[in-house]
């Protein structure tokens, strides 16, 4: 009877434990998250002069994946003069880790000399217009100064240590090789819809005919939605094709008289999503 009412208890006070231990592990890991987890903003060098600010700003872009795209610096002095001040700034739209140097106009200036700054409360308020996401940071006035006056890193310093690298597929082209002996010459047209250049390469000496490939220029040369930065088309026509960090686009002053080359990308494209029109 004994050893049963000991057993029972033996396994009463385990489950205890359990329990006790999971709660307690639960509340650690909530209390971590709560203190190391958050998104920080930490004050960097602004090389834009008194109007300048400049930040660095980390959150958890996996549990968050909004795309921050505005700053507003406010000043609550109801004691001093002004009693208030708000500047704000828009930027690209960041989607990890980044760094910004802003120049926040003569506003800046008002607000840091404000009559009782420094006991003024200062709020800096990151958002996310697009998803309405909003994380501020208050502090007096002493505080901010004081973490301008230790920042020592650069919004370049900032972005080198720590915004992740633009992640692209890795992706591996062939190299045009050539296996075949070269084409013998004929009158016959190769039908090789590339620059004339290359189709001469590959003709040989026969290659009078492939050569005589005739350009045109196009009227239109658009990327449509589907990119996967591969980098093909820039490497084969940068003056018309530039890729940016999730697509690519046509430069502003893309010559258009080349349609060889254009059409040449637009074969390149692992995924077609080159289009032009023929002028
Ligand atoms: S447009 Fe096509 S070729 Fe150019 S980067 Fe995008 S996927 Fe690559």
């Amino acid at each position: 009877m004994n050893v049963i009412l000991l057993s029972m208890a033996i396994a009463i006070l385990l489950s205890l434990g359990l329990v006790i231990s999971l709660g307690g592990l639960s509340l650690l890991s909530g209390t971590m998250e709560f203190f190391f987890g958050g998104p920080k903003v930490e004050f960097l060098k602004s090389t834009l002069g008194d109007t300048g600010f400049a930040f660095g700003f980390k959150w958890n872009d996996e549990k968050e994946p909004a795309k921050f795209d505005q700053i507003k610096l406010r000043l609550f002095n109801p004691f001093g003069d002004p009693t208030q001040v708000e500047v704000t700034q828009h930027f690209a739209p960041q989607g990890k880790t980044f760094s910004m140097d802003l120049d926040f106009g003569a506003g800046l200036r008002t607000l840091l000399k404000a009559r009782g700054f420094k006991s003024a409360l200062i709020q800096v308020e990151i958002s996310s217009t697009k998803s309405g996401i909003f994380h501020q940071f208050d502090m007096r006035g002493h505080g901010f100064i004081k973490k301008l006056e230790a920042a020592t890193l650069t919004a370049n310093d900032f972005n080198d240590q720590f915004k992740e690298g633009k992640s692209k597929p890795i992706y591996f082209q062939t190299k045009r090789t050539f296996i075949a002996d070269p084409v013998p010459s004929s009158n016959k047209k190769l039908k090789i819809a590339t620059n004339p250049e290359f189709a001469g390469d590959f003709a040989g000496a026969g290659g009078g005919a492939a050569a005589s490939v005739e350009n045109f220029a196009v009227s239109k040369v658009w990327i449509e939605p589907g990119c996967i930065v591969c980098d093909a088309c820039e490497g084969i026509y940068p003056e018309v094709f530039e890729v940016l960090e999730d697509t690519c686009i046509i430069r502003p002053d893309a010559p258009l008289h080349d349609g060889l080359k254009i059409e040449e990308s637009a074969e390149a494209c692992p995924v077609e999503v080159i289009k032009y029109t023929k002028a």
